[in-house]
Parts: C-alpha cells; sequence; structure tokens
C-alpha cells in the first residue's frame, strides 16, 4: 500500500518534499496501462494526476483505500467527479495556477499566425529569403473574440486589450456590466455577433458534455471570413473535420491549436497545412506555472490525508 501514486509525469521540489513524510509511488507511465493503473489505485490511499491518466468510474470503484484525488492542473473532464463524490473520495485541481501561462501561449499563437512566424521559420532555414511572402497583420486595431470568458479568457482578453484589439465576449453567465468586462473595456455580445466580429477567436470553454464539438460546421460557418482561430482550452470542444474543411476552403485564414481532439493525435490533415500552428498541450508548462500547480497540488493532497479542507476542492 502507497500513501500517494502519481500516475503522470509531475515533478518538482514540491513532490520530493511529499516523499518525505508520505510514501510516493512515482508511475509516471501508469496512465497508459490500464491493468498496472488498476492495480495500483487499489493499493494507495491518494493519487495525483495531469490530465492522460482517465479516471473513470470503474477504476475509482477499485479504489478501496482512496481518500484523495489531486488533479495537476485546470479542467476536470478526465476525472469522474460524481463516481468520487458517491464513493466520499475528495476531487482537487489547480483552477488558477497555470492560467496567466495558458493565456500567454494564447496571445504568443495568436502573434505568430498574425505574422506567420512558424511557416517564416521553415522557409529561411531552407535558404529563402521571401520576405513579401510573409506579410501578415497588426493585432493592433483588429478584434478578438473571447468564446468563455473565464479565469484564462479574462486574462486574454487583458493582454490583447494591451495590444490595442477590440475585445468581444461570448460568455452565458457573464453579464455586459461585469467587472472583468469592464476591465478589458469588452462588449458582451450573442455567439454569432463573436464569431462574425472577431479577427481572431480564442476558445477557453470548459470540456462538458453541453461543449463537446462546440465549434462545429454551423459555428464556422457563422465567422468572419479570413479570421483566425486558436483553442488552448480542450481538442474535444472542436469537430477538427469541420475546423480543417474550412481552413482548406480558406475561409478561416489559419488556427493555431494546443488541445487535440485526441492527445497525442494520429497523423492529420492539420500537419500538412502551413497556416496551422501546432502545440503539444503545452499552454500550462512553463517553470512558473508548473511550480505553482504542483506545490498546490502537493499541498490539498496531503492536507486532505491530514484531515483538513482541501484549498481547492472539485
Ligand atoms: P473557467 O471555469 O474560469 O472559465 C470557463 C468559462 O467558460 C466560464 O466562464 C463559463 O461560463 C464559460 N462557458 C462555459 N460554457 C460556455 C459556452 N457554451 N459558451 C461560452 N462560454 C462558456 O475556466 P478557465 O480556468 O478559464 O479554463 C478554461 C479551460 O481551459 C479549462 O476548462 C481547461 O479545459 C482549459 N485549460 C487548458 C490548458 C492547456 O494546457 N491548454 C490549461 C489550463 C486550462
Amino acid at each position: 500500500m502507497s500513501d500517494i501514486l502519481i500516475t503522470e509525469k509531475i515533478q518538482g521540489l514540491a513532490i520530493d518534499a511529499l516523499g518525505q513524510s508520505y510514501d510516493v509511488k512515482y508511475e509516471p507511465n501508469l496512465w497508459q496501462n490500464d491493468a498496472a493503473l488498476r492495480d495500483a489505485v487499489g493499493k494507495t490511499r491518494a493519487m495525483i494526476v495531469r490530465n492522460q491518466t482517465q479516471v473513470t468510474r470503474a477504476l475509482i470503484a477499485g479504489g478501496n483505500s482512496l481518500k484523495v484525488i489531486g488533479r495537476a492542473g485546470a479542467g476536470l473532464d478526465n476525472i469522474d467527479v460524481a463516481a468520487a463524490c458517491e464513493q466520499g473520495i475528495v476531487v482537487t485541481s489547480t483552477p488558477e495556477q497555470n492560467s496567466l501561462s495558458v493565456a500567454e501561449l494564447t496571445l504568443g499563437l495568436m502573434l505568430a499566425l498574425a505574422r506567420h512566424i512558424p511557416a517564416a521559420d521553415r522557409d529561411t532555414r531552407v535558404g529563402n529569403w521571401s520576405r513579401q511572402k510573409f506579410t501578415g497583420v497588426e493585432l493592433y486595431g483588429s478584434t478578438v473574440g473571447i468564446v468563455g470568458f473565464g479565469r484564462i479568457g479574462f486574462l486574454t482578453a487583458m493582454r490583447a486589450q494591451a495590444m490595442g484589439m477590440r475585445v468581444v465576449i461570448s460568455d452565458p453567465v457573464v453579464g455586459p456590466d461585469a467587472a472583468t468586462v469592464n476591465a478589458v473595456g469588452g462588449y458582451v455580445l450573442p455567439l454569432e455577433q463573436v464569431l462574425g466580429a472577431a479577427d481572431f477567436i480564442c476558445c477557453h470553454v470548459p470540456c462538458t458534455p453541453s461543449t463537446r464539438l462546440f465549434f462545429n460546421a454551423d459555428r464556422f460557418a457563422q465567422t468572419k471570413q479570413g479570421a483566425y482561430f486558436i483553442n488552448t482550452s480542450r481538442g474535444e470542444v472542436v469537430d477538427e473535420l469541420a475546423l480543417a474543411s474550412v481552413l482548406k476552403s480558406k475561409h478561416l485564414a489559419g488556427a493555431g491549436l494546443d488541445v487535440r481532439s485526441t492527445e497525442p493525435p494520429t497523423a492529420s490533415v492539420f500537419d500538412q497545412m502551413d497556416n496551422v500552428i501546432l502545440t503539444p498541450h503545452i499552454a500550462a508548462f512553463t517553470d512558473q506555472a508548473q511550480d505553482r500547480v504542483i506545490k498546490a497540488v502537493c499541498l490539498d493532497v496531503a492536507g486532505v490525508l491530514e484531515g483538513k479542507t482541501p484549498n481547492y476542492p472539485a
């Protein structure tokens, strides 16, 4: 029996410190092996995961001694929280510790798309010096559409505003007079108006049953001709075939995708598209964000094992 089971690559000083007080079993590849995962979950009091371990109802049912599941990161779509609650298992996450890094990557993708930075880099490395070919657009004066105006949407909008962009927002729980909307000089509009007005559409909705395939062919058809689409939330909220189709037809000028419907993804049409920037779900991977995330999850998991209330319960 271990105290704490870590099923993915999660390292840092806070994990080392945890090891001084608890029996920590570090198995970074366990998420890939269903049988071994089930076996290990049956023999631990706590587990720490990122987003690759699928913590299903069946897996939780086998966690006879399991008291707490700590999710190092934001988004609980890989954990059956209801099943955990029914079994009296606490689920914790780190909802705000990596938001800033995600917002920064979103802005990075926006700039990289607007100025064709990856394509220009590839072209220059093979000996070309094609200046006109990579003529871009300025962010200044353009409109960013933030779909999902929570923590990350707000931080992205603040940065976009600082670049001189106009901010339009779609979020069912955000009113036009919310302090966060005023802080970014934004306008809350119906989704179709946001899609129709935005030169850059940034997707920041969580993945839930109601947002799965949220960006489908109908929604992409409502976007402005020549707009860019950026997804740093979850791949499952986008119908990737529909996105590929509007990119191929040049209705959308480009896309930046940090997340994919299957991760790691299989080969896809995006791989051959020069106007698509692909990153391997790295939005939260900065030294600072990882430090904050790992400290927070360790604190909460140890706290629950000691009978304390967690800071970030699901
Ligand atoms: P949050 O809960 O603070 O905000 C999400 C917002 O989306 C909420 O305000 C909610 O009302 C809104 N929303 C829900 N359904 C909507 C809809 N149909 N239309 C418009 N808005 C809708 O979450 P957050 O911290 O901003 O994170 C957003 C998501 O980003 C997370 O759920 C997670 O999936 C993802 N994320 C990705 C990474 C990464 O590494 N790429 C890292 C952290 C988080």
